[in-house]
């Protein structure tokens, strides 16, 4: 049976997800609850029912599942009440604005047996999934980096986003999907962290940064969000022990090239200005392969269907409190580099 469901904050990200509700197989939209009434307008012009206020769908017996999409700030206590009112929560990203209040809203999920998670529907991408389909397969062998770039030129959205208050800034907007995603690739321990920050269009908030994370073994990860690239950087490079990949744009396919002699008989030096280099000049096709990889299959209303499923107790939340509480404690990390300017000692 489907489960139901009510969306607070019917703005850009609440009207994804009543969209979605309203084709799922696996919830039902109830309605939306947004404090501003003209939201409430839209919706019903929609079709969909706005409740008045937050304690009316808190206080409706049929609710199964609250999903909250308001600005970052106002996360904790919508997610507190919901909880309280024994409801399963769905939490837009980055689930709150630091450690302490995701604990509180831990503790409060654990008190209430209540399932509660984070939508990190960036574990949908299927340029991501590319990267961990190389590493799950093993076909390029032992990953040594990979770097992880959004790169846009509009600077940071007027909205709250541009505000410290509401918990705006790129780390949390951004930062918060990239860092997930990587940490789903790699599962060594986190030794260091460090991180920059960008303010190119907005002082009160990073409006970029750069991030580098260091694994225990020596592994790395480089994340990198820019608002002010006219030109876009690759999405994805990963460095392995047999090769490298590349994923140029969120439109491309994953492009590899695959070592398959390390010693070359022949190299056709590369001429420059300051003389020839063998070092340095590309591989031929005699001791490399080049391929494409298929995308891989994704569906982000899987979201859901798992949600949905741990509600049942037929399967276990896809993205763990766990997982949620060390990708936040890499964004503080970040947060506590940019300010101290220096390198962060983790042990994550
Ligand atoms: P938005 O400004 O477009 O919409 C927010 C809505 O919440 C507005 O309609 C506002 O009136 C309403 N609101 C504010 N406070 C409220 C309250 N206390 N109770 C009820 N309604 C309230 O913002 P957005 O872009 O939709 O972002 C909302 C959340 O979704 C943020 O946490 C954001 O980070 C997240 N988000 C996630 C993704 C993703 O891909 N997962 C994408 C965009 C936004």
């Amino acid at each position: 049976m489907k489960k139901n469901l009510v969306v607070v904050g019917y703005g850009g990200m609440g009207g994804w997800h009543a969209d979605h509700a309203l084709k799922s197989d696996v919830v039902e939209l109830l309605g939306i609850y947004d404090i501003k009434p003209e939201r409430s307008a839209l919706a019903r012009e929609r079709g969909i029912f706005a409740y008045d206020s937050l304690d009316a769908p808190l206080a409706d017996d049929r609710v199964d599942i609250i999903t909250v999409a308001v600005p970052n700030d106002s996360h904790i206590d919508i997610v507190l009440r919901a909880l309280e009112a024994g409801k399963n929560v769905i939490c837009e990203k980055p689930v709150a604005m630091d450690s302490r209040e995701l604990e509180e809203m831990i503790s409060a999920a654990e008190k209430s047996g209540r399932i509660f998670s984070v939508h990190q529907n960036r574990r949908f991408d299927v340029d991501f999934l590319a990267m961990k389909q190389i590493k799950e397969s093993g076909e390029l062998g032992d990953i040594i980096n990979i770097e992880s770039r959004i790169h846009g030129s509009r600077g940071i959205p007027s909205d709250w986003r541009g505000e410290k208050k509401h918990g705006g800034g790129m780390v949390l907007d951004w930062g918060v999907h990239l860092i997930d995603q990587l940490l789903q690739i790699f599962d060594e321990k986190i030794e260091r962290v460090n991180c920059v920050f960008d303010h190119i269009t907005n002082q009160e908030v990073d409006d970029g940064f750069k991030l580098n994370i260091y694994f225990e073994g020596g592994k790395s990860a480089y994340i990198e969000v820019g608002t002010y690239n006219f030109i876009a950087m690759p999405r994805f490079y990963m460095r392995a022990q047999k090769g490298s990949a590349i994923i140029t744009d969120w439109r491309e396919n994953c492009r590899v090239t695959k070592c398959k002699y390390w010693h070359e008989s022949e190299v056709i030096p590369v001429e420059t200005a300051a003389g020839l280099t063998k070092t340095m000049a590309p591989r031929d096709f005699v001791t490399v392969d080049e391929y494409q990889l298929d995308r891989p299959s994704s569906d982000v209303h899987d979201y859901y269907r798992n949600f949905c499923a741990a509600i049942d107790g037929t399967a276990t939340q896809l993205v763990t409190h766990a997982e949620m509480r060390r990708v936040m404690k890499v964004m503080e990390a970040c947060f506590e580099s940019d300010r101290l300017k220096q390198t962060i000692n983790v042990e994550l």
